[in-house]
């Protein structure tokens, strides 16, 4: 409601050095690629398109949130009404956590049917582990190498993605790390048995929390991950490690917060490509389009068990009002738009192209994902698989300036990643492909 006319824009009346100048001096946590002296200054966005205040406008291909589209008019409809007629305070009086918690475990198989609210993925994160913890009366994780689970205390030990454990957690001893299952560049790269390779490791390292006198408390690992490199799992890598897992007692959890709600097009929840129902899922960002809300999904079974020990899992905002109605409004608009088989075809399409320009261009080491989660990774040489930061860099920055907005990652940052808004069409992908080819040709490799 006035909000998607394109002529209104919120200009700021700060100058861009002015915009620099007090982030730097003020925001401790921006993230460093906001520290630029020419910052870009989106005003407003619409669908899968962001504005500056010239009214240029952006593609975007790095929003993992807003799932729907910026500002999809029935989500902010349903936030202005309930922010007008009940905001919070109020949680456990409102109907809507009841409404709103239905629809969304029916979206799980059995027995998952039960939802904590919680704020943020790094909370569902850290109430995850807890959960574990008390289950089984146990200290030990088992993680994924590069995995990222958010930057909370439990949170960070099992994320080790890119800056390591940080000075003073160092890596704990009750922390035991899988190899990451890179069927590219990793030990194991025949599709068909790279998962149960990779998989077997969870025996090891259940030894070694045995071996230690400790007990397993489960195993975490994102269905897809993302940070640590667009990696899709092999067939039979969740399958292997949860029979192991649940074998010493412990429970497995899955962290759809990035991937979940049916980005990848297989269906609402990743884990179901591998054939498993875990005994948790984290859920969050696009949960709420990027209105603050995040969840832990799990059995009536591990709750009650966890609310023995715990009576009152409290927090201020889990299960307010005003999420709870962007929820059933996010749900309502997946099902309504078919997001789910849009994004399994665009994202089919988007890779078949982009499988195209890697025969056009050597420094395509491989390209991957599936529905709109995917990568490209930049190499220096085909054949050792050295890679190329560099180049991905300057692609990013290229595309940046025909105002399409890509992000590198993965360990080596020579990843681009897309993941845009699945509303991302057909015309996106050629508009992408056009400018994505002449940035690569420009520079020559
Ligand atoms: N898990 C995954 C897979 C994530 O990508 C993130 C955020 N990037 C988190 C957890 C943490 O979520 P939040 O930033 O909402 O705390």
């Amino acid at each position: 409601p006035g909000f998607t006319e394109k002529k209104i824009l919120v200009s700021s009346s700060l100058s861009k050095e002015e915009i620099y100048r007090l982030r730097k001096k003020h925001v401790a946590n921006a993230c460093i690629l906001f520290y630029d002296p020419d910052p870009l200054q989106i005003v407003r966005a619409q669908g899968q398109y962001m504005y500056d205040e010239e009214n240029n406008e952006y593609l975007d291909c790095i929003n993992n949130v807003c799932h729907v589209g910026h500002c999809h008019p029935e989500v902010v409809a349903a936030a202005a009404r309930q922010m007008a007629i009940l905001n919070t305070n109020s949680r456990y009086l409102s109907h809507l956590n009841s409404t709103y918690s239905e629809q969304l475990t029916s979206l799980f198989p059995d027995p998952l049917d039960t939802v904590f609210f919680v704020n943020s993925g790094s909370e569902a994160t850290e109430l995850s582990l807890e959960l574990c913890r008390v289950w089984n009366d146990a200290t030990d994780f088992i993680c994924v190498d590069s995995g990222y689970h958010g930057h909370t205390r439990s949170a960070i030990t099992v994320s080790n993605y890119k800056f390591g454990h940080p000075r003073g957690i160092g890596k704990p001893d009750f922390i035991q790390m899988m190899e990451l299952p890179d069927t590219y560049r990793g030990r194991y790269r025949d599709l068909e048995t790279a998962g149960e390779k990779y998989g077997a490791e969870a025996e090891t390292l259940v030894e070694n929390i045995m071996s230690r006198g400790a007990k397993v408390a489960g195993f975490i690992g994102e269905s897809a991950i993302s940070c640590g490199g667009q990696i899709i799992l092999p067939q039979n890598y969740l399958k292997t490690i949860y029979r192991t897992v649940r074998g010493a007692g412990g429970l497995c959890i899955a962290d759809e917060v990035q991937v979940g709600f049916g980005r990848c097009g297989t269906g609402m929840w990743v884990f179901e490509t591998q054939g498993v129902i875990p005994d948790i899922v984290t859920i969050g960002k696009p949960m709420g389009n990027g209105h603050p809300i995040a969840g832990v999904v799990t059995t009536r079974r591990i709750a009650e068990k966890y609310r023995l020990n715990r009576p009152e899992y409290f927090n201020t905002y889990g299960g307010n009002p005003v999420s709870m109605a962007v929820g059933l409004a996010v749900l309502d608009v997946i099902k309504k738009e078919k997001l789910v088989q849009h994004a399994r075809d665009t994202g089919a399409l988007f890779l078949q192209e982009l499988k195209l320009l890697q025969q056009r261009h050597d420094c395509i080491g491989d390209v991957r994902g599936i529905g709109l989660f995917l990568g490209i990774e930049f190499v220096k040489c085909r054949d050792s698989k050295e890679p190329d930061e560099d180049t991905a860099v300057s692609v990013k920055k290229s595309m940046y300036k025909n105002k399409i907005i890509v992000s590198t990652e993965g360990r080596y940052n020579n990843i681009v990643k897309i993941k845009p808004p699945m509303k991302f069409d057909e015309a996106n992908v050629a508009h992408f492909i056009k400018h994505f080819d002449r940035a690569i040709f420009e520079l020559k490799c």
